[in-house]
């Protein structure tokens, strides 16, 4: 089945899976179409005062138990979350945080289920990456979107309490690309039988329940498609095969897990069969927030080590920090601490008022504090000098303070991949921003149907255009008045404003240039998309400053002067990337990659070993195993 997908299949799954309606409105969508809508980010709703003293307690108690129970540096040494800490854990309610009190849960809003990840994170990764994947992308967050009554009375009192869960979609074949999803669930009286072999699980390897994704043969009354099923993990068939290793993220328990004619009840579908990645990826929609909360901690993090180290460490008569290159880079750590935090707060906010539609904004956020928070932790190395390459544990053996930079950045790298790579949050948020165009010109760009109908989608395109176009011209970007309330942040206001039209008609114009082939340029459309993320957040951080100025009046001088600190950097990042739109390498860097597939250059690999050896790089017996084929050869 694997094999025999093509790439316009893979498109047409994603493209179904795809959330297509806009019931709210979203401030990221109107970015992308020249229409900057401040009003949907700002004011930034208020924080219920007794949500926000529930939140403070638990923070309190998870710093409390962090601080007394639990030693990143043996979490690091040995790989693994000791028993006492799992278990400490579940008895402090981090496993609910977010499941409602109703529940069993704590019921704390997104913004302090972030902010408990990121202390979390900033202790150790692998903690927080546990209670991400448990809550964010495991059982509790699909179940409270698309599970029935009955569903979440069954399964939110145990992962609250303390059933550890996992979220298996990932096979050895089977990446950013849903559609090849091997594994089956075939139906059967009263259920499915699962069969398949699921790679990379986090938490897979200690799971008590887990969400799975497997296709659905169609027919005999089956709608069929790639369905999730909550699946016990005690059921028999289930076998976890490895335990994987990584760069950094030591401690996290993931695994490779073999699923052979395992039987789950068919009250155990998730929804309506074939609706498996559409549910995938509506849990993302605010899922996708625990990662730049992680990112948001470790900034904080870098810019508390960053300050010390370059006050204290004196080289060539000077502390470091007054020798401007390293000066550079602590603006650019405090800066981005700054611009990352305030982007997660409009967003995390936004997610809890649900008066706006964020997929879009929280998308952006994954993108750009996985991509900020990587070159933080690469700035934070740089300025450590030779002890940001050391590791703590040495450092410590030493007698020196443990400062893990190099396993924080071992433990960064992984967010630019999971949870949607760069390369497909780009493809994805581009998706989003040129959604108008194509429902009111995908007829003409396609050169789909026949020529009544383009005719008539030529029309409509018309009318849209007509009204839509003269807009992008000018707007309150170039009044030098506007946002006057933002005082000193109201230059930077008007530069999204203007950066966002501009946008836009970048975008029309690449689309009347391209057509339909626009999806093929992808570094074009990464950088669309890269504006964008620096123009939400130069707006998120005028406004956090603005919040902070109203909710702590005391801090409010202090978080403009950041503000305009990390909007500067932003717009000289979003100068760059509008200029490289049109004056880019992209065509020649393109060609010569095919060149280099192609084998040309083979000479250039000479002189060197490699030690992974020769050979294909998935064998064909491992995809075999993937794709389930053993058993029905078995069966056979
Ligand atoms: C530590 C860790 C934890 C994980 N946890 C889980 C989990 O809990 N559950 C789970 O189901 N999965 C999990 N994953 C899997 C993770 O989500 C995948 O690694 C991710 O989806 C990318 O898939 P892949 O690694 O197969 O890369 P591939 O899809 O093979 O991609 C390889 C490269 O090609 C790029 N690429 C692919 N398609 C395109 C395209 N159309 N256009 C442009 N570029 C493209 C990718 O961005 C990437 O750079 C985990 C992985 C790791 C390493």
């Amino acid at each position: 089945m694997a094999s025999e997908v093509s790439e316009r299949q893979a498109r047409q799954v994603a493209e179904a899976a795809r959330e297509a309606e806009w019931k709210l409105p979203s401030f990221g969508r109107e970015l992308f179409l020249g229409s900057f809508r401040l009003e949907l980010i700002h004011p930034q709703p208020q924080l219920e005062p007794e949500a926000v003293q529930r939140g403070e307690r638990f923070l309190a108690t998870l710093k409390e138990f962090l601080e007394r129970e639990v030693d990143p540096l043996q979490i690091e040494r040995d790989a693994k979350i000791p028993d006492h800490v799992l278990d400490g854990l579940k008895r402090i309610g981090a496993l609910g945080i977010k499941v409602a009190e109703e529940h069993g849960g704590l019921g704390l809003s997104q913004v302090y289920y972030n902010k408990a990840l990121a202390l979390a994170g900033v202790w150790h990764a692998a903690i927080s990456t546990l209670l991400s994947a448990h809550q964010s992308i495991g059982v509790a967050e699909p179940l409270r979107m698309f599970g029935s009554e009955r569903q979440q009375r069954k399964w939110l009192p145990l992962v609250a309490k303390d059933h550890v869960s996992a979220f298996l979609l990932t096979e050895p074949d089977v990446g950013s690309d849903p559609a090849r999803i091997a594994a089956t669930a075939t139906p059967i009286e009263d259920g499915y039988l699962l069969n398949g072999r699921k790679l990379w699980a986090t938490n897979g390897a200690i799971a008590d329940i887990v969400v799975v994704m497997a296709q659905v043969p169609q027919g005999d009354g089956h709608r069929g498609g790639i369905s999730a099923f909550v699946l016990p993990y005690d059921s028999d068939g289930v076998t976890v095969e490895h335990r994987n290793a990584f760069m950094g993220l030591r401690g996290i328990e993931n695994s490779v897990t073999r699923l052979e004619n395992v039987f789950v009840p068919g009250e155990n579908l998730i929804g309506r069969e074939g609706e498996g990645l559409k549910i995938a990826l509506s849990t993302l929609n605010t899922g996708r927030l625990a990662l730049p909360a992680i990112c948001v901690g470790t900034a904080k993090w870098a810019t508390k080590v960053a300050r010390e180290w370059s006050r204290e460490r004196v080289q060539w008569g000077r502390p470091i920090g007054e020798h401007d290159a390293v000066a550079q880079r602590i603006a650019f750590i405090a800066g981005s601490a700054f611009g990352l935090e305030a982007m997660l707060d409009v967003a995390s906010r936004l997610a809890d008022n649900k008066a706006t539609d964020i997929r879009i904004e929280a998308a952006l956020a994954k993108l750009y504090a996985s991509e900020l928070g990587w070159q933080v932790i690469d700035a934070l190395i740089q300025v450590r000098g030779g002890r940001g390459y050391e590791t703590a544990e040495s450092l410590k053996a030493r007698g020196e303070k443990p400062v893990p930079a190099e396993q924080v950045l071992r433990d960064m790298r992984i967010n630019r991949i999971f949870e949607g790579s760069t390369e497909i949050m780009h493809l994805l948020i581009a998706r989003e921003a040129v959604d108008q165009h194509l429902q009111v010109a995908g007829t003409i760009l396609e050169g789909d149907g026949d020529l009544r109908s383009r005719a008539l989608a030529a029309a409509q395109a018309g009318r849209f255009y007509a009204k839509w176009l003269p807009r992008l011209a000018v707007g309150e970007g170039q009044n030098p008045r506007a946002y006057e309330e933002f005082g000193p942040l109201a230059g930077q206001l008007r530069y999204v404003e203007r950066g966002s039209r501009r946008l836009a008609r970048c975008t029309f114009y690449a689309m009347t240039r391209w057509q339909a082939k626009l999806e093929y340029r992808q570094a074009f459309l990464g950088r669309i998309v890269d504006i964008g993320a620096e123009l939400f957040s130069i707006a998120a951080a005028a406004s956090y400053a603005h919040t902070i100025g109203r909710e702590q009046p005391e801090r409010g001088a202090e978080a403009s002067e950041l503000a305009e600190l990390f909007c500067n950097q932003a717009r000289r990042r979003a100068q760059r990337l509008f200029q490289e739109l049109w004056s880019n390498d992209d065509d020649a860097n393109h060609a010569a990659a095919q060149r280099v597939l192609a084998g040309r250059y083979l000479w250039l690999e000479d002189g060197i070993v490699d030690p992974a050896g020769e050979g294909p790089m998935i064998p064909e017996e491992v995809k075999r195993v993937a794709t389930g084929e053993h058993v029905a050869a078995a069966a056979g």
